[in-house]
């Protein structure tokens, strides 16, 4: 894990914490938090009772919790765990999450999770949270041992601010003192007019599409992986590892625009080009096609140009998740 990504942990966790001290909502100010200190189990129930919203669940067999985690990712993770540290988890913190999975290091998906096999590829529970840290590896056992109840494959589907209530898709009722929302984002899809959703077009957000993305390099020889920022760079990197016959495509002058100076990129794409990576610089997709089986063949540029593939990688930006969860903050 970067040191980038470990401060922004970090600053996650915080925050979240920071929310649970009684600012109610997913906030990044730190004042609450710094009032965590010592005895910030203490000020975070009087934090809760000042809120006047009586809830006091020390078991879960009731709707009432205290403290609620909607989305069971990396920033749940970090911020269980300064939960515990702090003494607040146990009986009282309750993840809502959408995936069947605790929380795990999201940025392993594309990097040692799309190695080929001989590779020995990172895989679950090899890198649940904290472990990109240094921190402990949280599984399933660790969220038991805490007391912290972590709700699987329920995502929220609605919420009501007034009575600080929300509802899982299987229809469990919770009412919460604290809310933390961390619900993420969710990868941006080419429309599906433009063939985004052809079979054999991949975006990556969690384990399940990084599954379906390696079991399609194991069969692929063609990948055409639109975007040459981070993601892309990292899942052209991985094709090579499967010696597929790479193209990348963006519409910048160079890869990592954001990042990169033009010297800088120039030496990672000759390392890339030397290991057989091909690029196509300014240029825009127009759409993707599919071949008599259905499955992608090809992208098509907006100057007409065709780039043959049977397997295609998509990342041009996240956008946040929080339909359900609108009303809060509000
Ligand atoms: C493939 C990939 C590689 C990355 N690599 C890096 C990297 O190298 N360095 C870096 O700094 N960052 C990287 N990132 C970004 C980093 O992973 C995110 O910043 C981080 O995961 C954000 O954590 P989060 O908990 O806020 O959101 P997420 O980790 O996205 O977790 C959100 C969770 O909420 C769940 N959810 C959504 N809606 C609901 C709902 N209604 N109810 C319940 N649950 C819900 C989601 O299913 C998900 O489990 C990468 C991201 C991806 C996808």
């Amino acid at each position: 894990m970067t040191s980038a990504l470990r401060q922004k942990a970090a600053q996650m966790a915080s925050a979240a914490a920071a929310a649970a001290a009684g600012t109610g909502c997913y906030s990044q100010t730190s004042w609450a938090l710094r009032r965590l200190g010592a005895g910030g189990g203490a000020l975070a129930s009087a934090a809760t009772r000042r809120r006047n919203c009586s809830v006091a669940a020390a078991v879960f067999d009731n709707q009432n919790r205290e403290y609620v985690i909607v989305g069971g990712g990396n920033a749940a993770g970090y911020a269980a765990r300064t939960f515990v540290e702090h003494g607040m988890a146990d009986g009282r913190l309750c993840i809502v999450s959408k995936e069947a999975v605790p929380p795990y290091e999201r940025p392993a998906l594309t990097k040692g999770y799309l190695f080929p096999p001989e590779k020995k590829p990172a895989r679950l529970p090899g890198f649940h949270t904290c472990v990109g840290s240094g921190g402990q590896r949280q599984t399933a056992e660790w969220y038991k041992e805490n007391g912290i109840e972590v709700l699987y494959e329920d995502p929220v589907e609605a919420f009501d601010g007034k009575t600080q209530t929300l509802k899982t898709s299987s229809g469990k009722i919770l009412k919460c003192g604290s809310l933390i929302i961390s619900t993420g984002c969710a990868a941006a899809r080419l429309p599906e007019k433009i063939g985004g959703d052809l079979p054999g077009v991949h975006y990556i957000r969690d384990v399940a599409d990084a599954d379906s993305l390696v079991s399609s390099l194991g069969k692929a020889k063609k990948i055409v992986v639109i975007g040459g920022g981070y993601i892309g760079m990292e899942v052209a990197a991985a094709a090579c590892g499967w010696n597929l016959d790479t193209t990348i495509i963006f519409p910048e002058d160079h890869i990592m625009p954001r990042l990169f100076t033009p010297s800088l990129a120039k030496k990672y794409e000759e390392l890339y080009e030397q290991n057989g990576v091909k690029f196509v610089k300014g240029a825009l997709i127009d759409k993707l096609d599919a071949g008599s089986d259905g499955r992608v063949s090809s992208a098509i540029l907006k100057d007409g140009s065709v780039v043959e593939a049977d397997t295609g990688y998509c990342w041009y930006r996240s956008k946040t998740i929080c339909q359900p969860l609108r009303s809060c903050g509000s």
